[in-house]
């Protein structure tokens, strides 16, 4: 039985926090399922939305349920869905799409530049009901738990950056120990680097980092020369691929220097505002670089279930479970910045 009414966790008015409200649950329409949501994850993008920073307050209509990273279970179905079944279980991308735009009439999905997301322009899954199209579900093998299904999202842009480029036997460079570079390390891995190094300034996340993945090199650029631990690992002529994972200026600067001729750097993290960059090194090095947004639809969504399947193993990345009544405390822990991924239980 679907009741009228939820739970929800709403941003309710334009200030700091969030807040559980009573919503109606979604009514779906012919192209959509609802799904009865049982694990979420929560986001930076969440927490610019709990903080109401500036990008939060010009990008998020109010009344609006957030969250956007879920596992739950097919409930209802519109009446023009095919191929999916009551009591599925799934995840889902949760970036709504159109059709009509050059690259998506290519079938590039992702680069369609009229993108809504759940959770942000769209009624989010930090609820217990959630409407989405039926084109946007990802169903979840028996094999993989609704705590990785919940973190499929950010999973995705880690594998979707990593994958940007051939990484067998190369040399890389990851920048930014949070979790979605912690995972990249690990696919990195998983996708046979030779050598990984992970970067970041914050010794409570090299630790995580050493946990999820023991094999990956980690190193504090406030304490130790990252030059120093390439030419320890030998790598004369520097690292083959850049994954930018922090946003930090510094980093990509790092990195520029710290590449191989004719380098190759995917860009994930978002620098605050706008910030200078050395074009003439990068020119000189004859660096490529890609930008990447979101998860490739639904490659990166086969590959990562694949990877999961076949041995990858992120799962203690995730470091803290709450049950949703807890949220507040949920979110404290991602603004720590000391936690690994942080989900919520909605059973
Ligand atoms: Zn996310």
């Amino acid at each position: 039985m679907i009741p009228n009414t939820m739970t929800a966790l709403a941003k309710t008015k334009p200030a700091e926090g969030l807040w559980q409200i009573n919503a109606p649950v979604p009514e779906i329409g012919p192209e959509d399922v609802l799904i009865s949501i049982n694990m979420t994850g929560i986001c930076g993008t969440d927490i610019h939305i709990w903080n109401w920073d500036d990008w939060a307050a010009a990008t998020v209509p109010v009344p609006m349920i957030t969250g956007h990273e879920f596992a739950g279970e097919i409930v209802d179905m519109g009446r023009n869905v095919t191929g999916l079944t009551r009591g599925q279980r799934c995840s889902g991308e949760g970036h709504l799409i159109g059709t009509e735009s050059r690259q998506s009439r290519a079938g590039k999905f992702h680069l369609d530049p009229g993108t809504r997301g759940i959770g942000v322009n769209e009624q989010g899954a930090f609820a217990q009901y959630l409407r989405l199209p039926a084109f946007n579900v990802v169903p979840l093998p028996d094999d993989i738990p609704d705590e990785i299904g919940a973190i499929l999202d950010p999973l995705g842009n880690a594998v979707h950056t990593a994958l940007s480029f051939d990484l067998l036997s190369e040399d890389v460079l990851i920048t930014g120990a949070g979790p979605i570079g912690i995972m990249a390390a690990a696919v990195a891995r998983h996708a046979g680097a030779r050598n990984v190094v992970l970067t970041d300034i914050n010794a409570d996340r090299l630790t995580l980092a050493e946990h999820v993945v023991p094999s990956v090199r980690t190193v504090n650029v406030a304490e130790e020369d990252l030059n120093d631990v390439a030419h320890q690992l030998g790598l004369t002529e520097g690292f083959d691929v850049g994954l930018e994972m922090s946003g930090s200026q510094a980093a990509l600067d790092q990195m520029v220097e710290a590449l191989v001729m004719g380098g190759k750097i995917a860009l994930l993290g978002i620098p605050p505002g706008q910030s200078p960059v050395n074009w003439s090194s990068i020119v000189f090095k004859a660096i490529t670089i890609k930008g990447v947004y979101g998860r490739e639809m639904f490659e990166t969504w086969y590959k990562m279930i694949a990877m999961l399947q076949n041995g990858l193993d992120v799962s203690r990345v995730i470091t803290h479970r709450y049950d949703v009544a807890d949220f507040a405390e949920g979110f404290a822990q991602m603004k720590s910045g000391r936690s690994g991924k942080v989900v919520l239980n909605w059973r």
